[in-house]
Order: C-alpha cells, then sequence, then structure tokens
C-alpha cells in the first residue's frame, strides 16, 4: 500500500521534515566563527521528485565528518520555505476527509526554537498552518452551509487546560470516556465562528492567554502541547456528521543530557518527553498496523486516541533548526522511527 498518499483508506501518518532558515542574528555571529557555521547541518540526498515515496535526510555535524541518514515521507530545506506550498501540498488533502465526519492531525515536533510555533501559529504578517486551514475550511464551509467550531486547549503536565473560558485561573479538563470508549473533553469551549475575524478574535484570545495562564512560571507555552481543534458539522439523515481537524505546536523536545535541566524544569521536561514518545510509540504502531495501539500511555496520545488510528490521517511536521546537530538528529531519529 502507497502511505504517502493522504487519502488512503486506513489511518497513516505522514512524516516531513520542514528546515528553518538561518535568522539574521545566527547569520551575523557566524562570520567571525571559525567554521562556516552558515552552513546547514541538514539537506536532503535524493532529488525530491513529485512522484518520490520517501526521501533521504542526511545529517552532518559541522565540527567532524560524522553524519547520519534518515528515510522520511518529504522533505522541504531553506530554500523551500514557502509555507502555502507546504500547506497546500501537505494539509490540503487532509480537509475533504473532514468535511465528511473523520478527524484529522497537524503536528508540529521538534526542538525548541526549530519552528514549530511560526509554522503551527505564525506571526501577525505571516499566517501559519492554523489560520490557512481553518481559512480553507471556512470557505468551503460557506457554500455547503455547515457549522465551524473551535476549542483551544493546552496539556501541560499531564494535565489539561481550557484555553478559551474566561476564568481568573486556567480552567482544568477532565477526559472521560463517551460510550464508544472515544475521549470526551468534558465542558471544554467550543466557539462557533463564522469568518476569519470571528476567527482572529478567537485564536489571539487563546494566544494571550496561553502566555500569561501559569502565572509565575516562564514561557510555559513552549513546554506545552497547544491544540487547536476545528470542528465542522453539519446535519445529515441518522443525526449530525462531525469531523475534526486537530493543529498541534507539541513542546519542545529536549535532551535531558545535554539541557542541565533539573527541579521542576527537569519534571516537565520529563513529562514532555514521555508524551512526545508515547506520541511516537502510536504512531509507529498505526503506521505497523499492530493491533494494539498504546494510547493510553499519556494524556497527549489518550486525548488523540479518536483521531489518530481508523480512518483518519495525520501529518507530523518535524521542525529543524539548521544550525543545531545534535537537536536535529534527535527530531529526525524519532519522527523516522514512527513512520
Ligand atoms: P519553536 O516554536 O519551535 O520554539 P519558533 O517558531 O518560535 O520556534 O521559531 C524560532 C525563531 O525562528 C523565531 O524567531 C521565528 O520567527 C523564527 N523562524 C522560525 N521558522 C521560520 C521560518 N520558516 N522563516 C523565518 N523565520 C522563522
Ligand atoms: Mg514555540
Amino acid at each position: 500500500p502507497n502511505k504517502h498518499s493522504p487519502l488512503d483508506s486506513t489511518s497513516m501518518v505522514r512524516v516531513i521534515a520542514r528546515v528553518r532558515p538561518f535568522l539574521p542574528p545566527e547569520i551575523s555571529r557566524a562570520t567571525d566563527a571559525d567554521i562556516d557555521k552558515s552552513i546547514p547541518c541538514v539537506s536532503v540526498l535524493d532529488s525530491p521528485l513529485q512522484s518520490a515515496s520517501e526521501v533521504t535526510v542526511r545529517l552532518k555535524d559541522p565540527h567532524s565528518c560524522r553524519n547520519e541518514n534518515y528515510k522520511l515521507d518529504s522533505f522541504y530545506g531553506q530554500e523551500d520555505n514557502n509555507l502555502i506550498r507546504i500547506f497546500e501540498r501537505e494539509v490540503m488533502p487532509l480537509i475533504p476527509a473532514v468535511l465528511n465526519g473523520s478527524n484529522a492531525t497537524v503536528f508540529a515536533y521538534g526542538a525548541t526554537g526549530s519552528g514549530k510555533t511560526f509554522t503551527m501559529q505564525g506571526s501577525d504578517e505571516l499566517p501559519g498552518l492554523m489560520r490557512m486551514a481553518t481559512s480553507s475550511i471556512l470557505s468551503i464551509c460557506e457554500k455547503m452551509g455547515n457549522t465551524v467550531e473551535v476549542s483551544y486547549y493546552e496539556i501541560y503536565m499531564d494535565r489539561c487546560y481550557d484555553l478559551l473560558e474566561d476564568t481568573p485561573k486556567p480552567k482544568e479538563i477532565t477526559i472521560l470516556d463517551d460510550k464508544q470508549g472515544n475521549p470526551h473533553l468534558r465542558n471544554l469551549s467550543k466557539i462557533p465562528i463564522y469568518s476569519m475575524s470571528d476567527f482572529h478574535d478567537v485564536f489571539l484570545r487563546g494566544i494571550q492567554r496561553r502566555k500569561v495562564a501559569h502565572t509565575g512560571l516562564n514561557d510555559v507555552s513552549s513546554r506545552s502541547h497547544g491544540v487547536l481543534v476545528i470542528s465542522v458539522s453539519r446535519s445529515c439523515e441518522n443525526g449530525a456528521l462531525i469531523g475534526k481537524l486537530n493543529l498541534i505546536d507539541l513542546a519542545g523536545n529536549e535532551d535531558n543530557r545535554r539541557s542541565g535541566n533539573e527541579g521542576v524544569r527537569l519534571i516537565e521536561s520529563q513529562k514532555i518527553n514521555q508524551s512526545l514518545f508515547a506520541l511516537s510509540n502510536v504512531i509507529y504502531a498505526l503506521n505497523n498496523k499492530n493491533t494494539r495501539i498504546p494510547y493510553r500511555e499519556s494524556k497527549l496520545t489518550r486525548i488523540l486516541q479518536d483521531s489518530l488510528g481508523g480512518t483518519n490521517h495525520a501529518l507530523m511536521v518535524a521542525c529543524l533548526n539548521p544550525g543545531e546537530y545534535e537537536q536535529s538528529v534527535h527530531t529526525v531519529s524519532l519522527a523516522a522511527r514512527s513512520r
């Protein structure tokens, strides 16, 4: 079977890499360094033909002749930095199924500083995949008369918090099992949107809350998983047909042997790594058609139980910083292992 067609009938997860460009301060720092730091540590070996079903990604240590190769489904290098193209090629194909009642998920995965938030959330000037996907879904739904609703929550230290509820402290969400054994997030806010301007209001509120939610703790947003859910529903003969697109800015994966984390940071980081490892195990089990899928090993995978598997599809975007060899090996090896 060709696991690379996003519209295949059984569940699968495509794993692609995106390398961010060097940033201006990184380039100016490189000029006085003894080795050329402006050469990216990651490149693609095969010419990425439109039809190629996999690519070989090469990671090369600029300090030695060490290098490692990994196979992924697709590769977007520094010179291939147009997010609209990634959206059109990788995310658009997931949308028709969502309108027909399936679920789909897009993850951005990688170390802190590798471009996950830039890819998913975007900036004021440049929309990320979250905005592009919502805009595309809204314009289709306008014509078809479907209802579009948004939820936005965060998973921090294996607990789930609503980002759209206006409470002084972030409201913790309890996860229950419904009659079909699917996860149900009790009382999670679900806000209907009719236009991109509605979406911006809701989204900006959520982003702001994500920044300030956990008072006293610095920058929790890069150490938590941020999950935006676009639900699409329409009535049909036997009730309502509901599909969901989950767009997830995952917490930064860190290598604790290198980070020197201690105390709360170490515990946080262990929780993050446990959930990312659990996610990788679930994806591996799905892609290898295992009979047992280990959803219950973390909150993240438990919540996604109704979205990963069955006829649902997912895309994992491994984000890479071109100047960080060890980090990139860590990210790509885990991404490649999930395929
Ligand atoms: P992460 O969320 O993985 O920690 P960010 O998305 O915050 O990383 O990106 C780190 C920095 O790199 C930010 O300053 C961001 O603006 C910049 N950046 C990331 N990806 C790109 C890109 N594709 N093009 C230009 N700048 C980028
Ligand atoms: Mg981030």
